[in-house]
Protein backbone atom coordinates (compact mmCIF):
# COMPACT_ATOMS: atom_id res chain seq x y z
CA UNK A 1 0.00 0.00 0.00
CA UNK A 2 1.79 3.17 -0.57
CA UNK A 3 0.28 6.19 1.04
CA UNK A 4 1.39 10.00 1.34
CA UNK A 5 3.46 10.14 4.46
CA UNK A 6 4.27 13.57 5.65
CA UNK A 7 6.73 14.60 8.97
CA UNK A 8 7.87 17.39 10.21
CA UNK A 9 10.51 18.48 12.50
CA UNK A 10 10.68 21.89 14.66
CA UNK A 11 12.70 24.58 13.15
CA UNK A 12 15.48 25.59 15.21
CA UNK A 13 15.78 28.88 16.23
CA UNK A 14 18.55 30.52 14.21
CA UNK A 15 20.34 32.68 16.68
CA UNK A 16 23.08 30.52 17.26
CA UNK A 17 24.74 26.88 15.44
CA UNK A 18 22.75 23.81 16.14
CA UNK A 19 22.99 22.07 18.77
CA UNK A 20 22.27 18.52 20.10
CA UNK A 21 18.45 19.30 20.42
CA UNK A 22 18.41 20.22 16.78
CA UNK A 23 20.51 16.89 16.11
CA UNK A 24 17.43 15.04 18.33
CA UNK A 25 14.80 16.22 16.23
CA UNK A 26 16.53 15.74 13.12
CA UNK A 27 17.88 12.39 13.71
CA UNK A 28 14.02 11.13 15.21
CA UNK A 29 12.18 12.41 11.69
CA UNK A 30 15.07 11.18 9.21
CA UNK A 31 14.23 7.86 11.42
CA UNK A 32 10.57 8.05 10.37
CA UNK A 33 11.32 8.67 7.13
CA UNK A 34 13.99 6.26 6.67
CA UNK A 35 11.20 3.57 8.11
CA UNK A 36 7.96 5.36 5.81
CA UNK A 37 10.22 4.38 2.73
CA UNK A 38 11.09 1.00 3.94
CA UNK A 39 7.49 0.30 3.92
CA UNK A 40 7.31 1.56 0.23
CA UNK A 41 5.44 4.92 1.52
CA UNK A 42 5.42 7.79 -0.52
CA UNK A 43 7.24 10.00 2.35
CA UNK A 44 8.48 13.24 2.92
CA UNK A 45 9.76 15.33 5.90
CA UNK A 46 10.41 18.95 6.51
CA UNK A 47 13.16 20.74 7.93
CA UNK A 48 14.37 24.59 8.20
CA UNK A 49 15.27 27.26 10.55
CA UNK A 50 13.25 29.97 12.21
CA UNK A 51 14.84 32.66 11.13
CA UNK A 52 12.85 36.19 12.24
CA UNK A 53 12.18 37.93 16.03
CA UNK A 54 13.88 39.82 17.96
CA UNK A 55 16.54 37.51 19.54
CA UNK A 56 18.08 37.23 16.07
CA UNK A 57 17.50 40.87 15.68
CA UNK A 58 20.02 41.89 18.43
CA UNK A 59 22.27 38.84 17.71
CA UNK A 60 22.89 40.44 14.32
CA UNK A 61 23.46 44.08 15.46
CA UNK A 62 25.73 42.87 17.86
CA UNK A 63 27.60 40.95 15.46
CA UNK A 64 27.58 43.93 13.05
CA UNK A 65 25.96 42.30 10.67
CA UNK A 66 22.33 42.76 9.38
CA UNK A 67 20.23 39.97 10.35
CA UNK A 68 19.36 38.49 6.98
CA UNK A 69 23.39 38.74 6.88
CA UNK A 70 23.79 37.02 9.97
CA UNK A 71 21.25 34.08 9.01
CA UNK A 72 22.52 33.30 5.60
CA UNK A 73 25.92 33.15 7.58
CA UNK A 74 24.45 30.92 9.55
CA UNK A 75 22.94 28.19 7.25
CA UNK A 76 26.12 26.04 6.33
CA UNK A 77 26.61 25.27 10.13
CA UNK A 78 22.42 23.76 9.97
CA UNK A 79 23.62 22.17 6.29
CA UNK A 80 26.99 20.85 7.96
CA UNK A 81 25.08 19.39 10.76
CA UNK A 82 22.29 17.74 8.50
CA UNK A 83 24.63 16.30 6.35
CA UNK A 84 26.50 15.32 8.81
CA UNK A 85 23.90 13.28 10.53
CA UNK A 86 23.68 11.52 6.84
CA UNK A 87 20.44 13.28 6.06
CA UNK A 88 20.51 12.14 2.09
CA UNK A 89 18.08 11.00 0.17
CA UNK A 90 18.51 10.76 -3.46
CA UNK A 91 19.41 13.71 -3.47
CA UNK A 92 22.19 16.04 -1.63
CA UNK A 93 21.27 17.58 1.54
CA UNK A 94 21.95 21.28 -0.40
CA UNK A 95 19.78 20.72 -3.13
CA UNK A 96 16.82 20.62 -0.44
CA UNK A 97 18.20 23.58 1.44
CA UNK A 98 17.93 25.84 -1.90
CA UNK A 99 15.50 28.61 -1.34
CA UNK A 100 11.59 27.00 -1.58
CA UNK A 101 10.86 27.94 -5.03
CA UNK A 102 13.75 26.26 -6.46
CA UNK A 103 13.19 22.59 -4.46
CA UNK A 104 11.82 19.70 -6.97
CA UNK A 105 9.07 19.36 -4.37
CA UNK A 106 8.43 15.92 -6.72
CA UNK A 107 12.00 14.73 -6.12
CA UNK A 108 12.60 15.70 -3.12
CA UNK A 109 11.96 13.31 0.35
CA UNK A 110 12.99 16.83 2.41
CA UNK A 111 11.63 19.84 2.08
CA UNK A 112 13.21 22.76 3.58
CA UNK A 113 12.18 25.99 4.84
CA UNK A 114 14.18 28.74 5.83
CA UNK A 115 10.92 31.59 6.95
CA UNK A 116 13.27 34.84 5.65
CA UNK A 117 12.80 33.24 2.71
CA UNK A 118 10.77 35.53 0.48
CA UNK A 119 8.59 33.00 -0.91
CA UNK A 120 7.75 32.06 2.90
CA UNK A 121 6.89 35.50 3.72
CA UNK A 122 4.61 35.59 0.51
CA UNK A 123 2.81 32.15 1.82
CA UNK A 124 2.20 33.53 5.58
CA UNK A 125 1.42 36.87 4.55
CA UNK A 126 -1.48 34.88 2.61
CA UNK A 127 -1.97 33.08 5.39
CA UNK A 128 -2.39 36.05 7.89
CA UNK A 129 -5.27 37.58 5.12
CA UNK A 130 -6.80 34.10 5.32
CA UNK A 131 -7.24 34.02 9.25
CA UNK A 132 -8.24 37.75 9.20
CA UNK A 133 -11.42 36.96 6.26
CA UNK A 134 -12.07 33.80 8.71
CA UNK A 135 -12.93 36.69 11.71
CA UNK A 136 -10.43 35.16 13.89
CA UNK A 137 -7.77 38.05 14.32
CA UNK A 138 -8.89 41.37 16.13
CA UNK A 139 -6.54 44.08 17.70
CA UNK A 140 -6.28 44.87 21.02
CA UNK A 141 -4.16 46.45 23.61
CA UNK A 142 -1.55 43.75 25.43
CA UNK A 143 -0.76 44.48 28.36
CA UNK A 144 1.57 41.56 30.46
CA UNK A 145 4.58 39.89 30.44
CA UNK A 146 6.98 38.54 27.95
CA UNK A 147 9.61 36.46 27.77
CA UNK A 148 12.28 37.53 24.82
CA UNK A 149 14.25 34.31 25.34
CA UNK A 150 10.73 32.11 24.80
CA UNK A 151 9.65 34.33 22.94
CA UNK A 152 6.80 33.69 24.97
CA UNK A 153 3.29 35.75 26.30
CA UNK A 154 2.71 34.90 29.87
CA UNK A 155 0.29 35.36 32.47
CA UNK A 156 0.71 37.48 35.51
CA UNK A 157 0.12 34.33 37.41
CA UNK A 158 2.71 32.68 35.70
CA UNK A 159 5.35 35.43 36.15
CA UNK A 160 4.45 35.82 39.76
CA UNK A 161 4.98 32.41 40.65
CA UNK A 162 8.46 32.60 38.88
CA UNK A 163 9.41 36.02 40.65
CA UNK A 164 9.44 37.35 37.81
CA UNK A 165 12.13 36.00 36.19
CA UNK A 166 12.21 33.10 33.50
CA UNK A 167 13.71 29.74 34.92
CA UNK A 168 14.32 28.33 31.46
CA UNK A 169 16.34 32.22 30.52
CA UNK A 170 17.34 33.32 33.88
CA UNK A 171 15.75 36.66 32.91
CA UNK A 172 13.29 39.16 34.23
CA UNK A 173 10.08 39.30 32.31
CA UNK A 174 9.87 42.05 29.82
CA UNK A 175 6.32 44.18 31.00
CA UNK A 176 4.74 45.37 27.34
CA UNK A 177 1.85 47.70 26.76
CA UNK A 178 1.06 47.94 23.22
CA UNK A 179 -1.55 47.60 20.80
CA UNK A 180 -1.34 44.47 18.62
CA UNK A 181 -3.52 41.71 16.71
CA UNK A 182 -4.93 38.80 18.89
CA UNK A 183 -5.91 35.45 17.29
CA UNK A 184 -9.39 34.04 18.89
CA UNK A 185 -7.96 30.77 20.27
CA UNK A 186 -10.23 30.75 22.65
CA UNK A 187 -12.89 29.81 20.28
CA UNK A 188 -11.56 26.80 19.99
CA UNK A 189 -10.89 25.92 23.47
CA UNK A 190 -13.07 22.41 22.73
CA UNK A 191 -11.43 20.95 19.73
CA UNK A 192 -8.24 22.00 20.65
CA UNK A 193 -8.79 19.79 24.10
CA UNK A 194 -9.65 16.59 21.90
CA UNK A 195 -6.50 17.25 19.61
CA UNK A 196 -4.67 17.10 22.90
CA UNK A 197 -6.24 14.17 23.77
CA UNK A 198 -5.95 12.37 20.36
CA UNK A 199 -2.47 13.79 19.47
CA UNK A 200 0.08 14.23 21.90
CA UNK A 201 2.52 11.28 22.57
CA UNK A 202 3.23 10.52 24.79
CA UNK A 203 -0.23 10.67 26.85
CA UNK A 204 1.45 12.31 30.28
CA UNK A 205 2.67 15.13 28.28
CA UNK A 206 -0.74 15.57 26.84
CA UNK A 207 -2.07 15.69 30.33
CA UNK A 208 -0.10 18.55 31.31
CA UNK A 209 -1.51 21.01 28.62
CA UNK A 210 -4.58 19.83 29.33
CA UNK A 211 -4.22 21.08 33.19
CA UNK A 212 -3.23 24.58 31.76
CA UNK A 213 -6.06 25.07 29.60
CA UNK A 214 -8.33 23.73 32.22
CA UNK A 215 -10.05 27.45 32.45
CA UNK A 216 -10.10 27.51 28.79
CA UNK A 217 -7.39 28.58 26.17
CA UNK A 218 -6.57 31.98 26.29
CA UNK A 219 -6.29 34.47 22.95
CA UNK A 220 -2.87 35.41 22.23
CA UNK A 221 -1.27 38.23 21.16
CA UNK A 222 0.53 37.66 17.23
CA UNK A 223 2.20 40.68 16.20
CA UNK A 224 4.32 43.69 17.87
CA UNK A 225 4.42 47.04 16.39
CA UNK A 226 7.56 47.47 14.34
CA UNK A 227 9.14 50.14 15.86
CA UNK A 228 9.93 47.19 18.72
CA UNK A 229 10.73 44.40 16.57
CA UNK A 230 11.56 45.19 12.43
CA UNK A 231 12.86 41.99 12.02
CA UNK A 232 9.83 40.03 11.26
CA UNK A 233 7.35 39.27 8.32
CA UNK A 234 4.96 42.58 7.77
CA UNK A 235 1.08 42.44 8.72
CA UNK A 236 -0.59 42.76 5.12
CA UNK A 237 -2.40 46.28 5.38
CA UNK A 238 -0.97 47.40 8.43
CA UNK A 239 2.89 48.57 8.41
CA UNK A 240 3.04 49.32 11.77
CA UNK A 241 2.82 45.68 13.04
CA UNK A 242 5.15 42.59 12.92
CA UNK A 243 3.76 39.06 13.02
CA UNK A 244 4.47 37.30 16.20
CA UNK A 245 7.37 34.69 15.42
CA UNK A 246 5.47 32.00 16.18
CA UNK A 247 2.85 32.66 13.43
CA UNK A 248 5.41 32.83 11.03
CA UNK A 249 7.42 29.78 12.14
CA UNK A 250 4.49 27.54 12.47
CA UNK A 251 3.33 28.12 9.15
CA UNK A 252 6.08 26.37 8.15
CA UNK A 253 4.98 23.13 7.97
CA UNK A 254 2.36 23.87 5.31
CA UNK A 255 4.57 26.50 3.21
CA UNK A 256 6.67 23.98 2.85
CA UNK A 257 4.15 22.27 1.06
CA UNK A 258 3.38 25.74 -0.94
CA UNK A 259 -0.23 26.23 0.93
CA UNK A 260 -1.91 28.37 0.39
CA UNK A 261 -1.42 28.48 -3.65
CA UNK A 262 -3.67 26.81 -5.43
CA UNK A 263 -1.49 24.63 -6.58
CA UNK A 264 -0.52 23.19 -2.97
CA UNK A 265 0.80 19.51 -2.26
CA UNK A 266 -2.29 18.97 -0.19
CA UNK A 267 -1.98 15.53 -0.58
CA UNK A 268 0.56 15.37 1.75
CA UNK A 269 -1.91 16.79 4.46
CA UNK A 270 -2.34 16.39 7.11
CA UNK A 271 1.26 16.02 9.00
CA UNK A 272 1.47 12.38 10.42
CA UNK A 273 3.44 13.61 12.81
CA UNK A 274 5.17 16.65 14.10
CA UNK A 275 8.26 16.50 16.14
CA UNK A 276 8.89 18.62 18.92
CA UNK A 277 10.91 19.03 22.16
CA UNK A 278 8.96 19.17 24.90
CA UNK A 279 9.38 23.00 25.79
CA UNK A 280 7.96 23.96 22.43
CA UNK A 281 4.55 21.88 23.05
CA UNK A 282 2.13 24.11 24.21
CA UNK A 283 2.99 26.55 20.83
CA UNK A 284 2.16 23.57 18.89
CA UNK A 285 -0.80 22.12 20.63
CA UNK A 286 -2.62 25.30 21.38
CA UNK A 287 -1.99 27.89 19.03
CA UNK A 288 -1.27 25.68 15.75
CA UNK A 289 -4.23 24.06 15.76
CA UNK A 290 -6.18 27.11 16.63
CA UNK A 291 -4.68 28.58 13.17
CA UNK A 292 -4.98 25.64 11.28
CA UNK A 293 -8.97 24.84 12.25
CA UNK A 294 -9.24 28.95 11.23
CA UNK A 295 -8.31 27.91 7.87
CA UNK A 296 -10.27 24.52 7.69
CA UNK A 297 -7.17 22.69 7.33
CA UNK A 298 -7.33 18.98 9.00
CA UNK A 299 -5.19 18.83 12.13
CA UNK A 300 -1.95 16.72 12.36
CA UNK A 301 -2.41 12.81 13.31
CA UNK A 302 0.28 12.85 15.88
CA UNK A 303 2.40 15.58 17.91
CA UNK A 304 5.73 13.02 19.05
CA UNK A 305 7.42 15.11 22.23
CA UNK A 306 10.56 14.30 23.13
CA UNK A 307 13.18 15.36 26.25
CA UNK A 308 16.24 16.86 26.53
CA UNK A 309 19.66 15.88 26.76
CA UNK A 310 21.96 16.43 29.82
CA UNK A 311 25.29 15.96 30.39
CA UNK A 312 26.25 13.35 33.05
CA UNK A 313 22.24 14.74 35.13
CA UNK A 314 23.15 18.48 34.44
CA UNK A 315 21.77 20.41 31.69
CA UNK A 316 23.70 21.32 28.98
CA UNK A 317 24.98 25.20 28.62
CA UNK A 318 27.76 27.11 27.48
CA UNK A 319 27.93 28.96 31.57
CA UNK A 320 28.36 25.33 33.03
CA UNK A 321 30.51 24.57 30.24
CA UNK A 322 29.43 21.10 29.59
CA UNK A 323 28.50 21.55 26.00
CA UNK A 324 28.54 18.19 23.77
CA UNK A 325 28.79 18.96 20.19
CA UNK A 326 27.05 16.20 18.01
CA UNK A 327 29.97 16.98 15.59
CA UNK A 328 32.14 15.88 17.85
CA UNK A 329 31.07 12.71 18.87
CA UNK A 330 30.60 11.80 14.84
CA UNK A 331 33.55 13.05 13.94
CA UNK A 332 35.53 10.13 15.96
CA UNK A 333 32.93 7.18 16.40
CA UNK A 334 30.76 7.67 12.81
CA UNK A 335 27.47 8.77 12.32
CA UNK A 336 25.68 5.48 13.14
CA UNK A 337 27.32 5.39 15.95
CA UNK A 338 25.83 8.75 17.32
CA UNK A 339 22.66 7.67 16.06
CA UNK A 340 22.27 4.38 17.71
CA UNK A 341 23.38 5.80 21.00
CA UNK A 342 20.79 8.51 20.85
CA UNK A 343 18.31 6.16 20.14
CA UNK A 344 19.28 3.27 22.38
CA UNK A 345 20.12 4.85 25.42
CA UNK A 346 17.65 8.17 25.44
CA UNK A 347 13.84 6.89 26.28
CA UNK A 348 11.90 8.22 23.52
CA UNK A 349 9.70 10.21 25.49
CA UNK A 350 12.02 11.35 28.31
CA UNK A 351 15.08 13.09 29.21
CA UNK A 352 18.17 11.18 28.18
CA UNK A 353 21.63 11.32 29.41
CA UNK A 354 25.08 11.68 27.60
CA UNK A 355 28.91 10.94 29.08
CA UNK A 356 31.40 9.90 27.02
CA UNK A 357 31.86 7.10 29.35
CA UNK A 358 28.54 5.86 28.56
CA UNK A 359 28.64 6.60 24.80
CA UNK A 360 32.16 4.91 24.67
CA UNK A 361 30.42 1.94 26.67
CA UNK A 362 27.94 1.36 24.21
CA UNK A 363 30.14 1.66 21.74
CA UNK A 364 32.54 -0.93 22.23
CA UNK A 365 30.07 -2.99 23.79
CA UNK A 366 26.97 -2.90 21.86
CA UNK A 367 28.11 -2.19 18.48
CA UNK A 368 31.52 -3.46 18.55
CA UNK A 369 31.34 -6.37 20.71
CA UNK A 370 27.97 -7.61 19.94
CA UNK A 371 27.30 -6.54 16.35
CA UNK A 372 30.89 -5.46 14.41
CA UNK A 373 31.68 -8.87 15.90
CA UNK A 374 28.82 -10.83 14.98
CA UNK A 375 29.15 -9.86 11.69
CA UNK A 376 33.16 -10.08 11.14
CA UNK A 377 32.65 -13.78 13.19
CA UNK A 378 29.64 -14.63 10.52
CA UNK A 379 31.85 -14.14 7.91
CA UNK A 380 34.96 -15.23 8.75
CA UNK A 381 33.13 -18.83 9.21
CA UNK A 382 31.43 -18.40 5.95
CA UNK A 383 34.54 -17.95 4.17
CA UNK A 384 36.59 -20.96 6.36
CA UNK A 385 33.32 -23.50 5.98
CA UNK A 386 32.08 -22.92 2.68
CA UNK A 387 35.56 -21.20 0.65
CA UNK A 388 32.69 -17.98 0.84
CA UNK A 389 30.14 -19.41 -0.44
CA UNK A 390 27.05 -17.86 0.12
CA UNK A 391 24.98 -19.78 -2.73
CA UNK A 392 24.39 -22.30 -0.53
CA UNK A 393 22.37 -20.21 1.98
CA UNK A 394 18.61 -21.35 2.00
CA UNK A 395 15.27 -20.47 3.49
CA UNK A 396 16.03 -22.21 6.93
CA UNK A 397 15.73 -19.88 9.98
CA UNK A 398 16.34 -21.67 13.20
CA UNK A 399 15.41 -18.46 14.96
CA UNK A 400 12.37 -18.31 13.67
CA UNK A 401 10.37 -17.34 17.22
CA UNK A 402 12.85 -14.81 17.54
CA UNK A 403 12.23 -13.45 14.07
CA UNK A 404 8.53 -13.04 14.73
CA UNK A 405 8.75 -11.53 18.15
CA UNK A 406 11.35 -9.16 16.55
CA UNK A 407 8.95 -8.06 13.47
CA UNK A 408 5.94 -7.58 16.44
CA UNK A 409 7.53 -5.67 18.81
CA UNK A 410 9.52 -3.74 16.58
CA UNK A 411 6.58 -2.78 14.21
CA UNK A 412 3.86 -1.76 17.73
CA UNK A 413 7.09 0.41 18.88
CA UNK A 414 7.52 2.21 15.67
CA UNK A 415 3.75 2.47 15.06
CA UNK A 416 3.67 4.14 18.41
CA UNK A 417 6.67 6.36 17.81
CA UNK A 418 8.51 4.74 20.48
CA UNK A 419 11.61 4.61 18.31
CA UNK A 420 13.90 3.16 21.49
CA UNK A 421 11.86 -0.17 22.29
CA UNK A 422 11.84 -0.29 18.23
CA UNK A 423 15.74 -0.46 18.22
CA UNK A 424 16.09 -2.50 21.78
CA UNK A 425 13.62 -4.67 19.93
CA UNK A 426 16.56 -5.39 17.36
CA UNK A 427 19.33 -5.39 19.73
CA UNK A 428 17.79 -8.00 21.71
CA UNK A 429 17.37 -10.10 17.95
CA UNK A 430 21.19 -9.56 17.90
CA UNK A 431 21.38 -10.61 21.63
CA UNK A 432 19.86 -13.91 20.31
CA UNK A 433 22.27 -14.35 17.27
CA UNK A 434 25.02 -14.26 19.52
CA UNK A 435 23.63 -17.17 21.85
CA UNK A 436 22.74 -18.67 18.81
CA UNK A 437 25.99 -19.47 17.34
CA UNK A 438 27.50 -20.31 21.03
CA UNK A 439 24.53 -23.24 21.43
CA UNK A 440 25.09 -24.30 17.74
CA UNK A 441 28.96 -24.50 17.89
CA UNK A 442 29.98 -24.60 13.98
CA UNK A 443 33.71 -25.35 14.82
CA UNK A 444 32.37 -28.64 16.87
CA UNK A 445 29.82 -29.43 13.58
CA UNK A 446 33.08 -28.98 11.69
CA UNK A 447 34.50 -32.17 13.09
CA UNK A 448 31.94 -34.48 11.80
CA UNK A 449 33.07 -36.71 9.78
CA UNK A 450 30.33 -37.81 7.22
CA UNK A 451 30.43 -34.60 4.65
CA UNK A 452 27.09 -35.20 3.66
CA UNK A 453 26.25 -34.85 7.44
CA UNK A 454 28.51 -32.10 8.22
CA UNK A 455 27.13 -29.97 5.40
CA UNK A 456 23.44 -30.45 5.89
CA UNK A 457 24.14 -29.21 9.30
CA UNK A 458 26.45 -26.28 8.58
CA UNK A 459 23.98 -25.23 5.75
CA UNK A 460 21.29 -24.97 8.35
CA UNK A 461 23.15 -23.37 11.04
CA UNK A 462 24.47 -20.37 8.57
CA UNK A 463 21.45 -20.04 6.82
CA UNK A 464 19.67 -19.61 10.05
CA UNK A 465 22.62 -16.95 10.51
CA UNK A 466 22.31 -14.93 7.11
CA UNK A 467 18.83 -14.80 7.33
CA UNK A 468 18.71 -13.45 10.60
CA UNK A 469 21.70 -10.73 9.79
CA UNK A 470 19.88 -9.65 6.72
CA UNK A 471 16.38 -9.02 8.63
CA UNK A 472 18.70 -7.26 10.99
CA UNK A 473 19.79 -5.38 8.43
CA UNK A 474 16.68 -4.38 6.82
CA UNK A 475 15.07 -3.30 10.14
CA UNK A 476 18.42 -1.59 11.36
CA UNK A 477 18.38 0.53 8.31
CA UNK A 478 16.31 3.51 9.62
CA UNK A 479 18.87 3.68 12.63
CA UNK A 480 21.93 2.89 11.29
CA UNK A 481 21.61 3.17 7.71
CA UNK A 482 25.61 2.54 6.75
CA UNK A 483 25.83 -0.57 9.15
CA UNK A 484 22.52 -1.87 7.80
CA UNK A 485 24.18 -1.01 3.93
CA UNK A 486 27.53 -3.17 5.13
CA UNK A 487 25.78 -5.63 6.79
CA UNK A 488 23.67 -6.27 3.23
CA UNK A 489 26.25 -5.95 1.13
CA UNK A 490 28.30 -8.52 2.89
CA UNK A 491 25.42 -11.38 3.30
CA UNK A 492 23.40 -10.69 -0.07
CA UNK A 493 25.63 -11.98 -2.90
CA UNK A 494 26.36 -15.33 -4.13
CA UNK A 495 29.55 -15.05 -2.31
CA UNK A 496 30.97 -13.62 0.51
CA UNK A 497 33.45 -10.04 -0.25
CA UNK A 498 37.35 -10.69 -0.04
CA UNK A 499 37.41 -7.89 2.98
CA UNK A 500 34.52 -7.20 5.25
CA UNK A 501 34.88 -3.56 6.30
CA UNK A 502 35.52 -3.69 10.21
CA UNK A 503 32.40 -2.04 11.83
CA UNK A 504 32.93 0.13 14.75
CA UNK A 505 36.77 -0.34 15.12
CA UNK A 506 37.02 -0.10 19.49
CA UNK A 507 38.30 3.47 20.37
CA UNK A 508 39.28 4.07 23.80
CA UNK A 509 39.59 7.97 23.69
CA UNK A 510 37.67 8.32 27.47
CA UNK A 511 37.55 5.28 29.12
CA UNK A 512 40.14 2.47 29.63
CA UNK A 513 41.32 -0.03 27.53
CA UNK A 514 40.45 -3.04 29.50
CA UNK A 515 43.83 -5.28 29.61
CA UNK A 516 44.17 -9.04 27.75
CA UNK A 517 46.49 -11.59 29.64
ZN1 LIG B 1 12.30 32.57 28.79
Amino acid sequence: MNQKCYITTAIPYANAAPHIGTAMDYLYGDILLRYQLLRGNDAKMSIGTDEHGIKVQQKAETNGKTPQQFVDDLQPEFNKMRAALDMNFGVDITDATKPLVEQDFNEQNIISVRTSDSEHVRLVQDIWRRLDEAGVIYKSRYEGWYCTGCEAYYTETETHDNNYICPIHNKPYEKLSEENYYLKVSAFTDRIRNFIKDAVVPEFRGKELLEMIKDGARDVSISRPSDKLSWGVPVPGDESQVMYVWIDALSNYITALGYPDDDWHSDFWPANVEIVGKDILRFHAIIWPAMLMALGLELPKKLMVHGFINVDGVKMSKSIGNVVSPLAIIDDYGVDAFRYYFVAHVPTFEDGDFTWEKFENAYNGELANDLGNLVARVAAMIRKYFDGNLAVVDETNELNDAAETLLGDYKVSMDGLDLNSALNAITKYVHELNQYIEQSAPWKVNKIEDEAERMQRQVEIFSTLVNGLLLVAKYVSPFMPNTAYVIHDTFSHDEIPAETPIMFPKKYLHTAEPTHK
